[in-house]
């Protein structure tokens, strides 16, 4: 029997709690339920089909409907479908994926510590920066993080995060973690700032400095940060600000930990955000397009410097039951062979890479629309509603989750991050879907406009 979209709209309210939903609007409005899916269109119960912008949830960077990657999945299911890697044991599919990264992530990374989510890889992170140091004989146990940072849910990775909304939720945040500023350019301008770009990457950098002067250097373990912000609304740094922060913290000793959820895997245009932007990290978080989110599945890549301190008589207590989770990890190495026998990251660059920026560059003419920026396929469009001087929307006009709804009944998935809409499309975008996305959110921009001004 096939369900009717009311009727499974109606066990949804009744049994299914979802994740950062507003669960009373979510019994009024009922869930949009999406059943299928083929390159990068999705396609709902009621057969409606979608440009999906945002690659699910910044992950499906190989695009939907690669066969491989479930036989991959049947294949190891049916071989060995569970086996775990605590006390010195290991099996093929996690052995040769630990191998695969260590070929493909930058040279300083030459051992993965595997997870299924970037929330318990963060986790993971800070568990090892204070091994590290203790390791060392120092108990350094700040990480030091900036706001509007995601680093995922658990109670760890939501304080590592500088998300105000979360941490105004549910009690006590984990001690030990300091917050700085976020290097977002144009909420510097629209609030007035008069700073260059420049010199506010550079300012916003050396809030590091000042941050780790202020707790004492040898109480900070780590610095983490994503080479580019994406649930922060897609804060592209200045090209002076990471070579500022690694300046910093190589002169403090502190650990710099990467979090490349998001940037990981071609979505900066490079394999890595690491490598767009020069960033030589001690600690880095995968998760996401490392299986291109066929499978739940992380990493911590772990470099030569912490690994050798790990080097030691004495157990690391920390893992998961599904660390190196073989049939994730099966499915992952597809990913990863796809990725470089199809060149899939080299082609998408490029090629259609110019054509999605041109676009991006064409809505940013529209009156709603005060800044574009994008670099490789992570994007974002700023609304405003006076595009001369940027000034802002007043919050309570929701523009950018009208807009949202807006792009959604037109058959277009972006997010709004406030009134900030972004954009993360899978890699094997193509030009005319590219024709598509620049026609459906023109569309939904003039219609987001007229809203706002009825
Ligand atoms: N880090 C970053 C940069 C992320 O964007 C996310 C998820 N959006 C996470 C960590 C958390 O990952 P997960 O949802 O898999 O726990």
């Amino acid at each position: 029997m096939t369900l009717t979209t009311e009727k499974l709209r109606a066990l949804d309210r009744a049994h299914h709690l979802h994740p950062f939903t507003n669960h009373h609007r979510l019994r009024e409005g009922g869930a949009r339920i999406i059943t299928g899916a083929e390159g990068v269109h999705v396609r709902d119960s009621d057969g409606k089909r979608y440009l999906d912008m945002m690659s699910g949830l910044w992950c499906v960077n190989i695009g939907y409907g690669r066969a491989e990657l479930a036989r991959a999945a049947a294949a190891q299911m049916e071989e060995l479908p569970y086996y775990n890697s605590f006390f010195q044991t290991a099996q093929l599919p996690a052995v040769q994926l630990a191998e695969a990264l260590a070929e493909v992530t930058p040279p300083q990374y030459n051992r993965a510590f595997f997870g299924t989510s970037g929330s318990d890889a963060n986790d993971t992170i800070v568990r090892l920066a204070r091994y590290y140091w203790q390791a060392q004989g120092e108990k350094r146990e700040f990480i030091i993080s900036r706001r509007n940072a995601y680093h995922g849910s658990t109670v760890a990775a939501s304080s590592l995060g500088g998300m105000a909304a979360m941490h105004a939720q549910g009690g006590p945040l984990i001690p030990g973690v300091a917050h700085i500023a976020q290097p977002y350019y144009f909420a510097h301008r629209q609030s007035g700032g008069e700073l260059s770009e420049e010199e506010f990457a550079l300012q916003t950098a050396r809030a590091l400095e000042e941050k780790i002067l202020e707790l004492g250097a040898g109480r900070v373990a780590a610095f983490i940060a994503e080479p580019i912000q994406g649930a922060g609304g897609v804060v592209i740094p200045h090209r002076a600000y990471w070579p500022e922060i690694q300046r910093i913290c190589k002169k403090h000793g502190i650990l710099l930990a990467v979090d490349e959820v998001i940037c990981g895997f071609g979505r900066t245009g490079e394999w890595f955000g690491s490598d767009a932007f020069a960033i030589e990290g001690d600690l880095m978080t995968l998760a996401k397009g490392l299986s291109s989110g066929y499978q739940p599945l992380s990493a911590v890549m772990v470099s030569d410097r912490v690994a050798a301190a790990l080097d030691r008589d004495d157990e690391f207590s920390h893992g998961y039951t599904y660390s190196g989770h073989p049939v994730a990890c099966a499915v992952a190495l597809e990913n990863i062979r796809i990725l470089r026998d199809e060149r899939i990251i080299e082609t998408a660059r490029g090629g259609v890479m110019a054509h999605l920026h041109a676009g991006l560059q064409t809505l940013a003419e529209h009156p709603l629309v005060g800044e574009a920026r994008i670099t490789g396929f992570i994007g974002a469009l700023e609304l405003v509603a006076d595009k001369s001087g940027n000034r802002a929307f007043e919050k309570s006009a929701q523009a950018g989750v009208r807009c949202r709804d807006i792009c959604f009944d037109n058959g277009l998935v972006m997010r709004a991050v406030g009134d900030t809409m972004v954009l993360a499309p899978p890699l094997v975008i193509r030009r005319e879907d590219v024709e598509e996305f620049v026609e459906k959110a023109g569309r939904s921009l003039d219609e987001t406009q007229k809203a706002l001004s009825g």
